[in-house]
């Protein structure tokens, strides 16, 4: 299969009529794949209603079948059709971050969706993402759209359409080039079928605003386990956005890790390490990365999966890796760093 490559400008004002749009549109409506920038990381859409499109996702991605997928539709009279009940709190967080990186679990209707898309389920996943040409997209195709990160399963998601060509170059109808996404790291998923809402993974929007919106949430506990056996968002227990090299996390100083750095070359070994712009010049390794600054957590979101997927272009035998506080956005860095490293860590006082 050849993947057609559409450049569009996601800041031009006539998105509705442009060409290029209505022929990707045109193939989600032929129940054929298309991956598409939104405002956390690309995205690999199809017809969530049909089975066969759905089939195709999984197929590509090369994804566990018990995985359940986020829908993504473009307006809000999308969702009555999908669910059975909208409740007060959902209601709250949608009005507040919609459009925008907070997945929302609810009971899904019966008999509308593909199965494929909530596999054992009686709920589903649903976002509106808050990006123009995923909107458009969309809208064109008048369906809602099922969309995992638009990479293969296991490595990081993509946040430009290079990675995703990386990853799935022959293997889907095409991509829509967008440029590079905002926020990052996927979106956060909020169950809001309980009274309390419970967080299944940390993301784009942070449990603190969650919070300023509707009060008390809980956080699922297996989200960091590193085994969860039965964590409620199931995606939660592959493992993900590993590079080739194993990755280790250090919790100490800056010396501490420049000298696990040293220890490693006098064995032989060659190795990189995930720094930030602040601290990029102190080390010295065969490879040090920027991932951000870090006096600015979002842009630390923001590059994480580009520097965790230039590692693999590097001639790196192993990878110690800065962390990141657990406030905001860090909780989601921190949990795809976790996810990385296989929840290796090496802490200095032990
Ligand atoms: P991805 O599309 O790869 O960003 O992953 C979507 C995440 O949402 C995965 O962790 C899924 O397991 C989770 N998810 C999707 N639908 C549901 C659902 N109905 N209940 C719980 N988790 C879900
Ligand atoms: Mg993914």
């Amino acid at each position: 299969m050849k993947t057609i490559q559409w450049y569009v400008d996601k800041d031009v004002d006539n998105l509705m009529s442009n060409p290029q749009l209505d022929e990707a549109a045109n193939l989600l409506k032929k129940n054929e794949v298309v991956a598409f920038p939104t405002e956390t990381v690309y995205g690999l859409g199809a017809n969530a209603k049909s089975d066969l499109a759905v089939a195709k996702i999984y197929e590509a991605k090369g994804r566990p079948s018990d995985n359940p997928l986020i829908v993504h539709i473009a307006e809000l009279n999308q969702l009555e059709e999908l669910v059975t009940f909208v409740p007060e709190k959902a209601n709250l967080l949608i009005n507040r971050f919609w459009p925008g990186p907070l997945t929302i679990i609810l009971n899904r209707e019966p008999n509308i969706l593909s199965e494929k898309v909530t596999p054992g389920m009686d709920t589903v996943a649903i976002r509106m993402p808050d990006h123009p040409i995923a909107l458009e997209l969309i809208r064109k195709a008048q369906l809602p759209i099922a969309a995992p990160s638009a990479n293969r399963s296991g490595k990081p998601s993509p946040t430009i359409a290079e990675h995703v060509l990386e990853d799935l170059n022959g293997q889907i109808s095409g991509v829509v080039n967008g440029g590079d996404t905002g926020v990052g790291v996927e979106s956060t998923v909020i169950d809001c079928t309980q009274e309390i809402p419970m967080i299944l993974r940390p993301g784009g929007i942070s449990k603190e605003e969650i919070e300023n919106v509707v009060g008390e949430v809980f956080i699922d506990p297996s989200i960091n386990e590193e085994t969860p056996s039965r964590p409620k968002s199931p995606g939660m227990k592959y493992t993900h956005y590993a590079p080739d090299a194993p990755v280790y996390l250090v919790n100490g100083t800056f010396s501490f890790l420049q000298d696990l750095v040293n220890k490693k070359q006098r064995e032989g070994l060659k190795v990189g390490v995930i720094a930030t712009e602040e601290t990029k010049k102190d080390y010295h390794a065969d490879v040090v990365l920027a991932c951000g600054r870090r006096s600015d957590l979002q842009s630390v979101a923001h590059s994480l999966y580009e520097t965790l997927r230039t590692f693999n272009s590097k001639d790196v035998d192993i990878i110690y890796s800065e962390t990141f506080p657990l406030e905001g956005i860090g909780l989601a860095i921190m949990n795809r760093l976790e996810k990385a490293a296989g929840h290796r860590w090496i802490h200095q006082n032990q």
